[in-house]
């Protein structure tokens, strides 16, 4: 018997006009069930005059009122622990992750056994889409501590691979048991599967010989930035599958296929729309703007016309790989990005121009200030080689920031090789130092 191409091959290759009926289905039901169970949709909805039963077409999701982390802070803890944002009673939660807010105070994302259920299903199909079987060995190399990304391994499991939970070991740690259990995936942040691959090197071990085959990344932008997946996949000789999620509503609800063109998105679960930032406006598909969701069937809190505060489109064209759903391309964070010159500029545009440069390592934190009432930015890398021309290397680099980005950095700072910090799970890149003058600036 042939191996089935598709985890589930009626819904991901359904047509276009079957996926929006399913959705339409979804949205009226959970629109009710919304306003039914959930105080603070009853209230909202009641004060915007919109009823469940506007809901006639897809389009009618945009009378709703949005919904950001904000409205989840507000309303946690009101009610009840999971606040008023949850349609069901906590009896019935069988799982919370967290995300943690600037604030300190973790913004909860409770689960129903349904919910839970469906949720690992889609992890299934996720990973199965990025190529892995029950042959596998999947190392699931990613924080579990609250973290929505922890349970993702059991979708591994469910498809029949092997899950080795190792979390976020130490590096070295990590390493050693990469020999012992051969694993054939790995899942981490795009900036550690850089970082692990060099510690590797450095220590005499040649990532191309490891088991692994396939990386997965999420977390960063990283796996989208052409010049990054390049410098990932020939370190490891491995192939880069790119996964997005937000601990809002649940873990990957999105994922590269073979094609790496795009990701793509849960459609049974998630109405996706982009809106202008500002005004918030409907912009049309293949459009950037602020990526808005609504989760068609998750109970346990339902999430209505989201404000995601990423930065992307929605491509609705075919894919190659035969599979119908919508794919998302994610630029960056609304809340990275910043204005030089007029000019808008988000970490992952940087890091294309810095990854594409021979003579730096692949460590960069950019810095991002005011003065004279105007925003400025700087940039400080890694040179890859002790003795290397220092002044050389700041000219490459302004130069090709200032030829690609359009904006000139105010300064280049070259530093040793290990002198930035490593992250085993996000990386810091920006330090947002607007608000105050800086006087750390070394203007060339
Ligand atoms: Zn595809």
């Amino acid at each position: 018997m042939s191996e089935q191409k598709y985890w589930e091959e009626e819904w991901e290759t359904l047509d276009r006009a079957g996926i929006e009926a399913k959705q339409l289905e979804s949205l009226k039901e959970i629109v009710r069930f919304a306003y039914d169970n959930a105080v603070y949709y009853k209230r909202s909805f009641d004060e915007a005059g919109v009823s469940p039963e506007d809901i006639k077409s897809l389009e009618d999701i945009r009378k709703f009122p949005f919904i950001d982390k904000q409205t989840e802070r507000k309303t946690q803890g009101i009610g009840s622990m999971v606040g008023e944002l949850c349609a069901v009673d906590e009896k019935d939660i069988i799982f919370i992750s967290a995300s943690s807010g600037s604030t300190g105070v973790p913004t909860v994302s409770p689960f129903n056994q349904k919910d839970f259920d469906e949720w690992m299903n889609i992890e299934s199909r996720l990973m199965y889409q990025a190529g892995m079987r029950k042959n596998d060995r999947y190392m699931h190399g990613i924080n579990f501590s609250l973290f929505v990304g922890g349970p993702c391994v059991l979708g591994a499991q469910r498809l029949g691979a092997m899950g080795i939970w190792s979390g976020t070991l130490p590096s070295d740690r990590l390493l050693f048991i990469i020999q012992q259990f051969k694993p054939t995936f790995l899942q981490t942040t795009p900036s550690y599967a850089l970082y692990l691959g060099e510690t590797a090197k450095k220590k005499g071990i040649d990532p191309k010989d490891l088991s692994v085959k396939r990386i997965i990344v999420a977390g960063e932008p990283g796996g989208s930035i052409p010049a990054t997946r390049k410098a990932i996949e020939n370190l490891w000789d491995a192939k880069l599958i790119e996964f997005y999620g937000l601990s809002d509503i649940f873990g990957a609800c999105a994922g590269m296929c073979d094609e790496q063109d795009g990701l793509h998105l849960a459609e049974d679960h998630i109405l996706a729309e982009t809106v202008d930032v500002k005004t918030g406006e409907v912009l049309p598909d293949g459009e950037t703007g602020e990526l808005v969701f609504t989760s068609l069937r998750k109970h346990a809190r339902p999430m209505i016309r989201f404000r995601t505060g990423d930065i992307g489109y929605i491509d609705k064209t075919p894919c190659k790989c035969g599979r119908t759903s919508a794919r998302i391309h994610i630029v960056g964070r609304k809340d990275d990005m910043f204005i030089v010159s007029g000019v808008n500029i988000f970490p992952s545009d940087v890091e294309t121009v810095l990854h594409e440069l021979d003579g730096i390592t692949s460590e960069y934190r950019i810095h991002v200030y005011e003065r004279d009432y105007t925003a400025r930015y700087g940039v400080e890398v890694e040179k890859a080689s002790p003795d290397a021309d220092e002044e050389a290397l700041k000219k490459l680099v302004v130069g090709a920031l200032k030829s690609r980005i359009g904006v000139k950095p105010d300064y280049i700072k070259i530093l040793k090789d290990g002198e930035l910090p490593r992250a085993e799970h996000k990386a810091k890149r920006l330090i947002d130092e607007r608000g105050h003058e800086t006087d750390s600036a070394i203007l060339i």
